[in-house]
C-alpha cells in the first residue's frame, strides 16, 4: 500500500504546482490584456487629440514651400483658418528674414514650420560648408522668430544625397519630400490645379503647393471643401508621419 500512498502524494504535488502555473498563466493574460488596451487607449487619445475620432479616416499633409511671401502667406493662413485645416510651411531663409512677421502670423496661426534652406538653392551641388551653412542660418531663423526649433527639411526640389541625409542626421532633421505634386510652380490655370488633386489625393499623402502663386490661393477653397467632403482629415506634417506609425503599429498586431 505504501507505493499507493506516495502515488497519491505525488500526483497532489503536481496538481498543487498546476494549480501555481495556473494562477501565473491567468495574470498573465491579465496583464496581456490590460496592456493592449493601454495602449489602444493611448492612441484613441492621440487621433482625438488631432480633431479626427475615427482613426480609419483619410488623412493628408498639405505644404506651401518656397515662402512667406506677403500677399500670399498671409492669404493662405486666411483660406486654412476658414476652414479649420492646419499645414506646413517649408520656409526660406532669406524670406523670412525679410518677412519675419509673416513667419510668426503662420506659426502662431498653429501650422508647423518646416526649413527650406536659406536661399532655396540646390543644396546637392554645394559644399558640405555651405550646405551646413543653408540649414544652420534658416534654423536660428526660425528659433529667433517662432521661439521653437523646426524638426523638418525639406531639401529644394526634393534634391538629396548621402552628405544631406548625414546633415540632417546631426542637426536633428527629417528629410520631407512630397507625395502628390499638382506642379502649380508653373502657374497652371486654378482648375488644373484642383482637378489634379481631387482626382490623384488618396490616403496619406504629403502634397506640395508652393506659396507665391495665384491660381493656388485661387484653388485652395475649393480643393479644402472637395476634400472634407471625401471625408479627408487634414494635419501637419510631423503628425501625420506620427500617425502612419501608430498604424504601422496597430497593423503589425501589436
Ligand atoms: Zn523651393
Amino acid at each position: 500500500m505504501m507505493w499507493m500512498m506516495r502515488m497519491i502524494q505525488f500526483v497532489r504535488v503536481r496538481l498543487e504546482a498546476l494549480q501555481r502555473y495556473k494562477v501565473i498563466i491567468i495574470l498573465s493574460f491579465i496583464m496581456f490584456f490590460y496592456f493592449v488596451n493601454r495602449v489602444s487607449v493611448n492612441s484613441d487619445i492621440k487621433f482625438s487629440k488631432l480633431g479626427i475620432e475615427d482613426e480609419n479616416h483619410p488623412v493628408v499633409a498639405f505644404t506651401f514651400d518656397d515662402g512667406p511671401h506677403p500677399g500670399y502667406g498671409d492669404k493662405i493662413v486666411e483660406i486654412l483658418k476658414k476652414e479649420g485645416v492646419r499645414a506646413t510651411f517649408f520656409v526660406v531663409g532669406k524670406m523670412i528674414k525679410k518677412y519675419p512677421e509673416l513667419l510668426k502670423q503662420e506659426f502662431l496661426a498653429g501650422h508647423e514650420i518646416g526649413n527650406h534652406t536659406y536661399s532655396d538653392t540646390r543644396i546637392t551641388s554645394l559644399s558640405e560648408k555651405r550646405a551646413i551653412e543653408e540649414i544652420k542660418k534658416t534654423q536660428d531663423l526660425i528659433k529667433k522668430i517662432t521661439g521653437k526649433r523646426s524638426r523638418l527639411l525639406r531639401p529644394p526640389g526634393g534634391h538629396y544625397n548621402g552628405m544631406i541625409v548625414d546633415i540632417a542626421g546631426r542637426y536633428g532633421y527629417k528629410i520631407v519630400l512630397w507625395t502628390l505634386n499638382p506642379n502649380d510652380i508653373v502657374s497652371p490655370p486654378a482648375g488644373k490645379i484642383y482637378e489634379d488633386v481631387v482626382t490623384k489625393i488618396k490616403d496619406e499623402d504629403i502634397v506640395i503647393f508652393h506659396d507665391g502663386i495665384d491660381s493656388t490661393l485661387e484653388a485652395l477653397p475649393s480643393i479644402l471643401r472637395k476634400l472634407k467632403e471625401k471625408g479627408f482629415k487634414f494635419v501637419t506634417v510631423s503628425e501625420l508621419l506620427e500617425m502612419k506609425r501608430e498604424r504601422l503599429y496597430a497593423n503589425s498586431g501589436h
